[in-house]
């Protein structure tokens, strides 16, 4: 896609892009197809514009033989009704790129592959514990990208870092209208699907039908592709945990953040287990503003989050969903005490894996979806 009216200083990209960035689809595309040999490349759908979905698998999946529905099972008061014969097994989705420009999730995730393949990350470092989390789970789904026509319409690996100033990073994500002028957020939610005539660029945000995955028509059958291989893959797999990784941390408190989402009221209780479990990693990881573990950890200061993809994967199949947002690479924010936080790749990194190792840690040793709740079995 060709961005005619776009300023030249806004398709500059970063110079000195670390090895271990790797964003783009084709790049992705060819790490994967090198490196994975314990796990296995699916895909699992395509996207509005054609484009294949890839995802790397690991263990073995539940077996199937449920006798009913989610919602018949919270009916029956008996969850496992519905997770089948194997609802004791742990099942782990994490994707990244439901909003394209979101790079820091999509890079944090071919490095957990990298991983859960050598025990290393691709700067060499090792994760000893996440790569034993990772063979302890009895299945591990990887979706680097969600929104790959989102993806493939940006052509930065990496954005430059701008001091503060977010406008252009917003351009990427949010869109810019044809006078470019930033479509902006939330504002960009008012308009799905958004009409590309009218924009300079339409962003990373929509597919190529113009739709916000993470806002899409849920419950129309005119969902998107997207939407569908998702709803099909969570009926398939029955995840006990979906990590949804976003970029976006709030400016004065800029470390990861993850969003209590819009989901039964039944797992709130759980959320705020998992909340302060990976908080408090960050924080005893010094990935946080501070490492006080209580307050970087207290769910009660979680953002909230609205009806969305979330929340209909957590409605269609039961999981736990949490989106966490990343600080970004391409521009600086406050800590609590108002200093300055430069997001540097490597801490960035960090965050993406400790996040991965504290939500794995926690389904590991809290069981999964059929003992979090008292109508489990
Ligand atoms: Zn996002």
């Amino acid at each position: 896609m060709n961005f005619p009216l776009m300023p030249p200083e806004y398709l500059r990209e970063a110079e000195d892009i670390p090895s271990f960035w790797v964003t783009d689809l084709r790049d992705i595309a060819a790490w994967l197809a090198c490196h994975v040999s314990r796990g296995e490349i699916r895909e699992i759908g395509r996207s509005a514009g054609g484009r294949p979905i890839p995802m790397v698998v690991y263990g073995q999946p539940r077996q199937s033989g449920r006798t009913t529905t989610f919602s018949g099972s919270i009916g029956a008061r008996k969850l496992a009704a519905s997770f089948g014969p194997e609802a004791d097994k742990r099942v782990y989705l994490a994707m990244g790129g439901v909003h394209a420009s979101e790079y820091e999730g999509i890079m944090g995730l071919v490095n957990l592959v990298s991983v859960l393949e050598t025990g290393s990350d691709l700067r060499g470092k090792a994760w000893p514990e996440l790569a034993e989390l990772g063979r302890q789970i009895d299945r591990i789904l990887v979706i680097p990208v969600v929104n790959v026509d989102g993806r493939a319409r940006i052509p930065q690996r990496m954005f430059p870092h701008r001091g503060s100033d977010s406008t252009v990073y917003q351009c990427w994500g949010t869109g810019a209208w044809a006078d470019g002028t930033n479509i902006g957020w939330p504002q960009c939610k008012e308009f799905i699907p958004l009409d590309f005539a009218r924009t300079m660029c339409p962003g990373g945000y929509p597919n190529d039908a113009g739709v916000n995955i993470q806002h899409d028509d849920f419950l129309s059958p005119s969902r998107q592709p997207e939407t569908e291989a998702l709803l099909r893959l969570c009926a398939e797999e029955r995840p006990d945990l979906i990590v949804n990784l976003h970029t976006g941390a709030p400016g004065n408190n800029y470390f990861c953040r993850m969003h209590r989402p819009f989901i039964e009221p039944a797992l709130d209780p759980v959320f705020d287990r998992l909340y302060a479990a990976v908080h408090g990693g960050l924080a005893r990881a010094g990935l946080q503003s501070t490492r006080d573990e209580a307050l970087e950890g207290d769910p009660t200061k979680a953002p909230r989050g609205v009806y969305n993809l979330d929340t209909a994967l957590n409605l269609h199949c039961g999981a736990l969903p949490a989106l966490i947002e990343s600080p970004c690479h391409g521009f600086s924010g406050k800590d609590r005490a108002g200093n300055e936080v430069y997001p540097h790749p490597d801490s960035l990194l960090d965050q993406q894996l400790v996040c991965h190792r504290e939500a794995l840690r926690f389904l590991l040793e809290t069981g999964g979806r059929c003992t979090w709740t008292p109508e489990g079995k």
